[in-house]
């Protein structure tokens, strides 16, 4: 057997498709949606992600506020930016690309964020208002996600989910939303405490895995005809490529293609789902702000 492959690129262009077209008839009424960007480093990763959001912003007609900063910024330099960010109109909503330097701590950096312009989602009112089931900004990976299972027709309904990571951007919020009564999964959360990860991963009906280490889920993990959905983006040794090196997710994607019903690539799985979640978010901080939400 082998397992279809998401093709993530693809809800994703639908996605900011609607985006863009929303963003239209904002502009027709003279709001542009405007993402602040802030980027503190250049760590290459995390210049690559903001690119690429970037990138999906101008394309959707929307701004965005570009904002690099050296690597020595102090926590008052970015709390007063962000400060700025909150109060100024043209901006709905605020990004600063995670992880910030070991200097800066980043609990009090998201915490400083409006929460209206919180389009990441991190916020602990954005959090607190996820668990309780509010309206709200959702956290774009998890969210993304859940779009994939429900673009494939993927039954959640009583299906045990098993979850590989607790991390607040991925694990936790994700584990939180399979519990929701409309997708109405049962929830196993795995972590590096967890004793015997295969034996859970296997009595998994939807195995999802966001442990950043690559190759962890094997085939013997995986339960015949389960969809297997692979956050993982790991950064691999590679001579022969161009770069030196390729991306790699969590799942042994040779071997678990034979045993899985679904499967997501890396890259061109989750990732693209990210940021159209994103974008979503941005368009719809623009509305809210026009509505007076
Ligand atoms: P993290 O390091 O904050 O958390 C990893 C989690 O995995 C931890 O909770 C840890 O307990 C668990 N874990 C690690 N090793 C484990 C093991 N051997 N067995 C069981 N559990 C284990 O990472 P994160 O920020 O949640 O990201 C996870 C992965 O997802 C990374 O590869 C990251 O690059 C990727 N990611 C991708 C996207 C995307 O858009 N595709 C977005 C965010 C993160």
């Amino acid at each position: 057997m082998s397992a279809q492959l998401i093709d993530g690129k693809l809800i994703a262009q639908k996605i900011r498709q609607d985006a863009a077209d929303r963003t239209q008839k904002l502009r027709a009424r003279g709001i542009q949606p405007c993402l602040a960007v802030v980027l503190v480093g250049e760590d290459p990763a995390s210049v690559s992600y903001v690119t690429a959001k970037e990138r999906a912003l101008e394309e959707a007609g929307m701004a965005s506020q570009d904002i690099r900063l050296p690597q020595e910024t102090s926590e008052i330099e970015l709390l007063t930016i962000i400060d700025k960010l909150n109060q100024d109109p043209q901006v709905h909503g605020i990004l600063v690309q995670l992880p910030l330097p070991k200097h800066i701590n980043e609990d009090r950096i998201i915490t400083a964020i409006e929460p209206a312009k919180d389009v990441d989602g991190f916020h602990p009112v954005s959090v607190g208002n996820m668990v309780l089931g509010r309206p709200g900004f959702l956290p774009c990976t998890p969210h993304g996600v859940l779009v994939l299972l429900r673009e494939l027709s993927i039954p959640t309904n009583g299906a045990h989910a098993v979850m590989v990571g607790r991390s607040n951007i991925v694990g936790k919020p994700l584990a939180n939303l399979l519990t929701r009564r409309d997708i109405n999964a049962t929830v196993t959360v795995c972590h590096t405490g967890t004793r015997d990860l295969a034996d859970h991963c296997r009595r998994a009906d939807i195995l999802i895995a966001a442990a950043g280490r690559p190759g962890l889920i094997t085939a013997d993990m995986v339960r015949p005809g389960a969809a297997v959905i692979d956050v993982g983006v790991n950064r691999v040794e590679d001579p022969a490529a161009k770069k030196g090196y390729r991306l790699v997710g969590d799942v042994d994607f040779e071997g678990v293609k034979e045993v899985a019903s679904f499967i997501t690539p890396v890259p061109g799985g989750v990732g693209p789902m990210t940021i159209a979640m994103l974008i979503q978010n941005v368009v719809q901080a623009a509305e809210h702000r026009l509505q007076g939400v």
